[in-house]
């Protein structure tokens, strides 16, 4: 007999891993082996529009946990599974053949992972296994802020203040650290159906995700897997003095940063943000977003720095606005959770499900390929296609410019983003589409439309970011750099404008006002 652990694409670790922590203390328990396991399906990954870095990420991951998790002789244990909707089925007889006793997993808030939890709910009662479902992605788990209502909120500064004043209320249930596994007896290693487990190696890759070695390497070396690289990377965003190169030379911008080394990044964090130009932000999405570090590890880290006994979230410090943004995070969460339709592609403001959108091929293969001929837009595109991450600033300039600057319809772009970021979530994703669309909860007003290019001279004043990522603009210094002259651009070999904001701008602005004309 067994304990399972599923482990899914949002907890790759073991450490603070709720699911984990409580399998593990039933398998102690019951004196029974603890089994991890993780389930690869290619078809999931393709009706998510995963990208084929987070899966590599995943795997690298995986990697990593299943020497950790074999020094305390429990097997992590891999099995892919192409048909997506067989998938329970599947699963169940894998655990039959474990004789498992008891399935431990944490929840994904997406549509069809809830549909198949249920599934696999009534299945497993069906074959005697007791399914333990556990809330692990949020700092506070959906449901739990509401409106005074009772309903969920919709608008972020309010959802904000009382998530803060919920988690300062309640810090040892939101913040309590899962403790690690216990290991196996070592007589697991001769269980003829669990021993071989430890053999099976983690895929290099799954078919039709398959990274060349190139960008594999570059990618390992960018984000390097495993909860310890994790800490580095955020004790170098918290920390003033150890600075290990998180991106080496595949990003020039995160050495010989303005900020000074005396300070660490958090710190100015409040000021500096916004900052493509310079290393500023943590960098910690696609830790986050694949759980190899847990939100709550991070919220505890601002405590110990702050020195102070509840979290600061306020807007006067860098820690506290860097605490905020960890709140977006759970909003977003939160609204998926609450509002199944944004993760089903459709419009949370159901009024605006009718802008009508330009189809335009060559706008689009432009934007997506960093020629729109607009600097900041292609430099943010051309380090996304790059890295695999973009600035949130970058995002926001993007996004916006997709969706009224050429009038593209917005989820084109969600899709794109899906496809090439490492830190892909459905929840954030969609989330940050929809506030540049203006169709999403709390969103841009769809009237205030970002100029390019004074969003560009804002958040890369030095231009380094553009110089960075756009070298055919390398020689060019001071302000032109954002809008270079048509002559100046022709010699460079650089693009012209493919739109002109200021005439493209009143076409948005007439489109949302009146959605289903013109
Ligand atoms: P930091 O500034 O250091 O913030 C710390 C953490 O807070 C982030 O790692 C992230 O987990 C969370 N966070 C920060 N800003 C936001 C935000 N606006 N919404 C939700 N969470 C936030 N984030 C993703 O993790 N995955 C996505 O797929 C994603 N897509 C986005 C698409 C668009 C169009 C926009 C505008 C934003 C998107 N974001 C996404 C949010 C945000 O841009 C990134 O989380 C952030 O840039 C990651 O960099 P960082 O880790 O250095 O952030």
């Amino acid at each position: 007999k067994s304990i399972v652990y599923w482990m899914r694409m949002g907890d790759l670790r073991t450490v603070d891993n709720r699911a984990l922590a409580a399998a593990s203390q039933q398998a102690a328990g019951d004196k029974l082996p603890l089994v991890v396991l993780f389930v690869l399906s290619p078809q999931d990954y393709l009706a998510h529009d995963r990208s084929k870095r987070r899966i590599d990420f995943v795997l690298r991951n995986l990697s990593v946990i299943k020497v950790s998790l074999a020094e305390l002789n429990i097997p992590l244990h891999t099995i892919s599974h192409t048909i997506r909707r067989t998938l329970p089925s599947k699963l169940m007889s894998f655990l039959e053949s474990l004789q498992c006793t008891q399935l431990f997993a944490n929840m994904e808030y997406e549509v069809d992972e809830l549909r198949r939890d249920l599934q696999i709910l009534a299945l497993s009662k069906e074959k005697g296994i007791r399914p333990h479902y556990f809330q692990d992605r949020c700092i506070i788990d959906p449901g739990i802020v509401k409106t005074k209502d009772g309903k969920a909120h919709t608008v972020y500064s309010p959802y904000q203040r009382t998530w803060i004043a919920t988690l300062n209320e309640n810090l040892d249930t939101y913040l309590e650290e899962s403790p690690l596994p216990q290991a196996n007896a070592s007589t697991i290693h001769e269980d003829p159906i669990l021993g071989p487990l430890f053999s099976t190696p983690v895929p290099d890759f799954v078919d039709g995700f398959q990274l060349d070695p190139a960008d594999r390497s570059t990618m390992a070396n960018v984000w390097p897997a495993g909860s310890t690289a994790a800490q580095e990377i955020l004790s170098r965003f918290l920390n003033t003095k150890s600075r290990p190169s998180q991106l080496g030379a595949a990003d020039p911008l995160a050495d010989g940063a303005e900020q000074s080394d005396k300070c660490s990044r958090i710190l100015v964090y409040g000021e500096q943000r916004d900052r493509g130009d310079r290393d500023t932000t943590s960098r910690l999405s696609p830790y986050l977003s694949a759980g190899v570090i847990s939100a709550r590890q991070c919220v505890r880290a601002t405590m110990s720095l702050t020195g102070l006994t509840k979290v600061d979230a306020g807007k006067t410090t860098g820690i506290g606005r860097w605490v905020q943004e960890l709140a977006w995070r759970d909003f977003y969460t939160n609204v998926l959770a609450h509002f199944p339709r944004v993760s089903m592609g459709r419009p949370f403001q159901e009024k605006l499900a009718d802008v009508r959108w330009e189809v335009d091929e060559e706008h689009l293969t432009a934007w997506k390929q960093g020629a729109t001929g607009i600097p900041i837009v292609d430099a943010a595109m051309r380090q996304m296609n790059t890295m695999g991450w973009l600035h949130n600033r970058m995002r926001m300039i993007v996004a916006m410019f997709l969706s009224k600057d050429l009038m593209l319809d917005w989820r084109l772009g969600e899709r794109y983003f899906m496809e090439q970021l490492v830190d892909g979530d459905l929840a954030s994703n969609n989330g940050g589409w929809q506030w540049s669309a203006s169709t999403g909860v709390d969103p841009a007003p769809y009237f205030r439309i970002f100029n390019p290019y004074i969003q560009s001279s804002k958040a890369d004043p030095t231009g380094d970011y553009i110089r960075t990522f756009v070298p055919e603009l390398k020689s060019l210094k001071g302000p032109e750099i954002h809008n270079p002259p048509i002559k100046v651009a022709d010699k460079l070999g650089y693009p012209r404008p493919i739109v002109v904001h200021a005439e493209v701008r009143e076409r948005a602005i007439r489109r949302y006002k009146n959605p289903g004309q013109e």
